[in-house]
């Protein structure tokens, strides 16, 4: 059975000039544990898909469904990462990985807090850095805890939304090895949406093609990979 279910999913943004389509027909499935890439063009839906998973709107027509239980209203079981990760100037690295915690009911606190945060942060290569402000870490840097952030309280989804396109060539291939690494040491079940097919094969082990115009689900792909 699936965690995350999406069944013929269609919906139009109402605008001035009246419905815009953007999904015809989306359908996915991730089983829990899955790490489903989303590929498209831009301007395809992707987007619409995250906030559809997070809960932030509803379709207009279909299901979206965690665990079979329909979703309704954002909620905090889902931790998400962007392509400009907005970490907050005026705290620490390491306090800024654990605000979640202290958002979320029932978080960690104290020092169990600060010891998961810096669990996360010594996994993705940023032991001795959580003192710094985001300022002070490369774009790459500020990637991995925003990564860290986005786990911390260890979400049921993961949604990466084009999390690594802003970086150059050689940085975003070393956070898809972390992602490997990371995966391997605190299990996930992931969407990541990107329009990088080898980074979408690289990372996912199923590849969602959607497009078209409105978008749908047009073909995917299964990647095995020998754990
Ligand atoms: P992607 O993430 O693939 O670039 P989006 O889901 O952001 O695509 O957007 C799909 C289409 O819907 C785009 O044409 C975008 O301009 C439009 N769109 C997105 N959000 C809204 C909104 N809140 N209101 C109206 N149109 C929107
Ligand atoms: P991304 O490139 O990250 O997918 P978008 O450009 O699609 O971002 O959207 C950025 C924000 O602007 C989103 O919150 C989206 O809902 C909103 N948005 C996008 N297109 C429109 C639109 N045509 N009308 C109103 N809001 C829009």
């Amino acid at each position: 059975t699936s965690l995350i279910d999406i069944k013929g999913v269609r919906h139009a943004y109402k605008t001035a000039n009246g419905p815009l389509p953007v999904l015809d027909g989306l359908n996915l499935s991730v089983p829990e544990g899955g790490f489903c890439a989303v590929v498209g063009p831009s301007g395809c839906g992707k987007s619409t898909l995250t906030r559809l998973v997070a809960g932030l709107m509803k379709p207009d027509e279909g299901e979206v469904t965690l665990h079979g239980e329909p979703v309704r209203g954002p909620r905090s079981t889902v931790g998400m990462a962007f392509q400009n990760p907005v970490l907050l100037e005026w705290r620490s690295i390491l306090k800024n990985v654990m605000l979640p915690l202290e958002i979320v009911p029932g978080g960690l606190k104290g020092k169990a807090a600060e010891d998961r945060a810096r669990y996360l942060l010594s996994l993705v290569g940023l032991e001795g850095f959580e003192d710094k402000r985001p300022s002070e870490l490369s774009g790459g840097m500020r990637q991995r805890a925003s990564l860290c952030r986005a786990l911390v309280h260890q979400p049921e989804v993961l949604i990466l939304d084009e999390p690594f396109g802003a970086l150059d060539a050689f940085t975003r291939e070393d956070l898809w090895q972390t992602m490997h690494e990371v995966k391997a040491k605190e299990p996930f079940t992931g969407v990541l949406i990107t329009h990088d097919l080898r980074e979408s094969i690289f990372l996912g082990d199923q590849v969602v093609v959607l497009s078209g115009r409105p978008a749908r689900t047009q073909y995917v792909m299964e990647i095995s990979r020998d754990k």
